[in-house]
């Protein structure tokens, strides 16, 4: 099966895993730390790379590689793999390629976790990050790019503040300085957008959210589009262009070329060494929630349009947030990169701040206050005072959420349910 020829909802369903005669229809869970060689000779040739199998599951799990391939294929990407967590895999998206002394350029529009991440514990190693508005200037961008600077990073549609970005325009700026561009593309998911087709050269995705879908299982996904030219900057990413004496003397570019180089040294390195694998009963949730991907992504979007609609028309309302709006700042982008919908999440402020929108919350009833976005159920949550919180208020105003923001996920229920309960809870105000 030529997973690269199938429409997107067929690979959802089909993609990465095609049985034998009599081997079981749905993927496996390979439930072993380890596999069986018959000689130590066997056992080495795996260890040095000179070999493909597997020997240990924090490396490599046959289980997360079949969930690993249908992303990628999704994706349209060279070659994938499966991370403990949506923060797993922007860690080791960007610290594959860039260490102390480095510098990265990021879009200030980003979920808190990942501006944590890189403006916090990052920094503690030695990697400088510049943060850029997702609506600077071409001019503004390229003045931002130092000697130093190893990739550039941004969401799709950044969580919370929905911003669309605008991804061809940060490729271009990053491979006029001869180096990738990072897409978290959560929030469209490949049904929806594949930043591959608009220049992007690695994509991450927290799968917790609509790749998973039913609130099960944490997880992270790297994929990589397999065209960035390491060897053609080889004094930049000395990592995949130099050998590696860990891996007696390796150098990944090389021996497994553009399209594994990367994937085959965040794997041989970073896994071995940080071990951040997701488990293959996870990894086999995570491909049930994939099957159904395609599907739930419509009504999400659906939904999020009905109801951004009818919060844009109550006096209760000062504003919405939902790219899908034609009222939307990023409405022509949201058109141009997502054709099909952006997403279920949809943020607006409540007349009478902070305070009505923390009484508005309280009085819903079929949707949740979770921490978290993306699944079938709808739920919400106050970002400044949650997942945001560690921000300061000049921090919250440049990544999107000011402090009257409710941040909104459309689940798949029927989106009459929604707004009538959005309705009563408006009621009590
Ligand atoms: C949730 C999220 C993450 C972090 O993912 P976890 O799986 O929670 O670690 C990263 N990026 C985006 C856009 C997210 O929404």
């Amino acid at each position: 099966m030529e997973d690269k020829k199938l429409r997107i909802e067929t690979t959802c369903v089909q993609g990465g895993y095609t049985p034998g005669n009599g081997e079981p229809r749905q993927v496996p869970i390979v439930q072993s730390t380890t596999f069986k060689y018959a000689t130590s000779e066997d056992m080495g040739k795996l260890f040095d790379l000179e070999a493909s199998g597997y020997f240990y599951s924090r490396l490599q799990n046959p289980t997360c590689d079949t969930v690993a391939a249908k992303i990628c294929a999704l994706e349209g990407g060279s070659a994938a793999m499966l991370l403990s967590s949506g923060q797993a895999a922007n860690f080791f998206a960007v610290f594959n390629i860039a260490t102390c002394g480095d510098h990265i350029i990021s879009s200030s529009s980003i979920y808190g976790g990942t501006f944590n991440l890189f403006a916090v514990t990052m920094k503690k190693m030695g990697i400088e990050f510049t943060f850029l508005s997702p609506d600077c200037t071409e001019a503004e961008l390229n003045a931002a790019f130092k000697p130093n600077t190893k990739a550039v990073f941004g969401e799709t549609i950044a969580n919370p503040a929905l911003t669309v970005l605008d991804i061809e325009k940060f490729a271009k700026a990053a491979h006029a300085h001869g180096v990738p561009l990072i897409i978290d593309n959560t929030f469209a998911t490949p049904v929806n957008c594949r930043p591959f087709e608009f220049g992007a050269d690695i994509v991450t995705h927290s799968t917790t959210k609509y790749m998973d879908g039913h609130g099960v299982a944490v997880g992270g996904c790297i994929v990589d589009s397999g065209k960035f030219d390491w060897l053609a900057h080889a004094d930049k990413f000395p990592g995949l262009c130099t050998p590696d004496d860990s891996y007696h003397g390796i150098t990944y570019a090389e021996k497994f070329g553009l399209g594994g180089a990367y994937i085959t040294k965040a794997t041989a390195q970073l896994m071995r060494d940080f071990g951040c694998t997701q488990s293959p009963q996870s990894a086999f949730y995570l491909n049930l929630g994939l099957e159904s991907l395609h599907v739930r992504m419509e009504r999400h979007c659906l939904n999020g349009q009905k109801v951004a609609e009818y919060l844009e028309s109550n006096e209760k309302i000062s504003w919405v947030n939902y790219p899908g709006l034609k009222s939307n700042k990023y409405y022509d982008l949201a058109q141009k990169y997502m054709p099909k919908g952006t997403c279920g999440v949809v943020s607006f402020g409540v007349k009478g701040g902070r305070a009505a929108a923390e009484k508005f919350m309280k009085a819903l009833k079929i949707i949740a206050i979770e921490t978290h976005v993306a699944d079938a159920r709808s739920c919400c949550l106050h970002p400044a005072s949650a997942t945001h919180r560690q921000m300061n208020e000049e921090e919250l105003i440049a990544a999107g959420v000011p402090g009257d923001l409710v941040r909104l996920s459309c689940g798949i229920e029927n989106y009459q349910d929604l707004i009538a309960d959005i309705e009563q809870a408006l009621n009590t105000l």
